[in-house]
């Protein structure tokens, strides 16, 4: 067992750490929090710096490394900018389109990274009345005698939906049934017509927007769909559990910059003739923040080093997005308490940081949803034979 970093990842974690310095001033991030968009000289400046590369196929310029190396990168961006970014998403989304598309597409979709640091579609997953219950989607394709398909539906909660040209669509083959549970993806340009879109404002992690997404008989010919037909949904959850890992390091860096803000705190601010560092109420708070912050990253770096070295994390990856999930905005949210008002400000980030955190107890697969995957798993492993 062996819990120290390499060379080569110490490297890596010290240019996340210049990379944000350079880019990610608390008034630089106020105003892409503002704009709702990350500048292009910070989408290429990632990408310079080769780490917008990293995990990506060496066929395609890609820097092939282990997903260990690659959740200590995301918790690491999130740690030293303080804030979320968009580059854990587009990573993942370059991966989906290497696996899953086709030359063409991938050609597509990589030029256009390569250019912009940005892959050029957004992921339509969710719908009003189907999040964590995917089978009630109603998103529907039918194909036409001419061998195109209509595509009716809506989606929502769509990441950067309303900036990419095209967007990632889920969606049942010919019948809507909640027992159907075939399900193609397609990669559909906004500009056809039928397509429409409709802002939703969020509360924190406001650096990716999110929109509703309509599709009202939009014609989809043949090379617009990715992967195999009917296998959409189940290619999608061949990475949830990977995605989830990163959603928590990414959770982890956010909780453990708010940490090292409240922990400086406690030194400084003086109450009743003392620094309340010096109170055993607030000992304890730091105490409980760190045991959380420690269990997390243990969870994390040995679920994905079980995936590295090809072993289920079925149960693992459940357990940690829930522990992630709800601890560590806990941990936000009790340095929002050793702040007291200014907490309370956006005198202080630690606010930010407490909201960006709650969005990831949601995104990815709730909490809730968590203990509907492990409970049963883990009732399976330790019943009696
Ligand atoms: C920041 C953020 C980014 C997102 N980005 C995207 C995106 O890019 N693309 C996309 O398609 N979607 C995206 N989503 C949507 C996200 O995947 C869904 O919000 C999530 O899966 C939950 O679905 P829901 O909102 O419909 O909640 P619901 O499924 O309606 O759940 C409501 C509540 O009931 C609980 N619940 C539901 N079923 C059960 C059950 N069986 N047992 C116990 N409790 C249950 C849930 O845990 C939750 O607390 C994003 C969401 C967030 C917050």
């Amino acid at each position: 067992m062996d819990f120290g970093l390499t060379d080569e990842q110490e490297l890596i974690l010290e240019s996340v750490r210049e990379f944000a310095s350079r880019y990610y001033t608390e008034e630089k991030i106020a105003e892409m929090y503002a704009a709702g968009r990350t500048p292009d000289d910070v989408l290429q400046a990632y990408l310079e710096t080769g780490l917008g590369f990293m995990g990506l196929p060496e066929e395609y310029g890609g820097v092939p490394c282990d997903n260990v190396t690659l959740g200590l990168i995301v918790e690491e961006i999130a740690h030293s900018t303080g804030s979320t970014t968009p580059f854990l998403n587009y990573t993942l989304s370059m991966r989906d389109m290497f696996e899953f598309g086709s030359e063409d597409q991938i050609k597509l979709a990589f030029d256009e990274y390569n250019k912009t640091g940005q892959p050029m579609f957004s992921l339509a997953f969710s719908e009003p009345a189907a999040g964590s219950d995917n089978s009630a989607m109603t998103c529907v394709t039918k194909k036409q005698a001419d061998g195109t398909y209509i595509l009716n539906g809506q989606k929502t909660w769509v990441t950067m939906g309303e900036v990419f040209p095209y967007a990632l669509v889920i969606a049942k083959d010919e019948d809507p049934a909640r027992e159907n549970r075939n399900m193609t993806m397609w990669l559909v340009p906004k500009e056809l017509k039928g397509v429409s879109t409709a802002p939703l404002h969020k509360i924190g992690q406001q650096i990716m927007p999110f929109c509703e997404m309509y599709f009202d008989d939009v014609v989809l010919t043949e090379d617009m769909r990715v992967g195999e037909q009917g296998q959409g949904f189940m290619n999608l959850m061949k990475n949830f559990e990977l995605e989830r890992c990163f959603i928590c390091a990414q959770d982890l860096g956010l909780a453990q910059a708010a940490m090292d803000d409240a922990a400086a705190y406690v030194s400084e601010r003086i109450t009743f003739g003392k620094p309340i560092s010096n109170y055993q109420l607030i000992q304890e708070k730091l105490t409980d923040m760190e045991t959380v912050l420690q269990n997390a990253r243990n969870m994390l770096y040995k679920t994905l080093w079980k995936i590295d070295n090809g072993q289920s994390v079925r149960i693992d990856s459940a357990l940690l997005k829930r522990y992630c999930g709800q601890k560590l905005n806990w941990v936000a949210s009790e340095a929002v308490q050793i702040f007291g008002g200014l907490g309370f400000t956006t005198e202080t980030r630690v606010g930010r940081l407490w909201l960006d955190t709650r969005g990831n107890d949601i995104a990815g697969g709730t909490s809730e949803i968590m203990v509907y995957i492990a409970g049963r798993q883990l009732a399976k492993k330790y019943a009696r034979q």
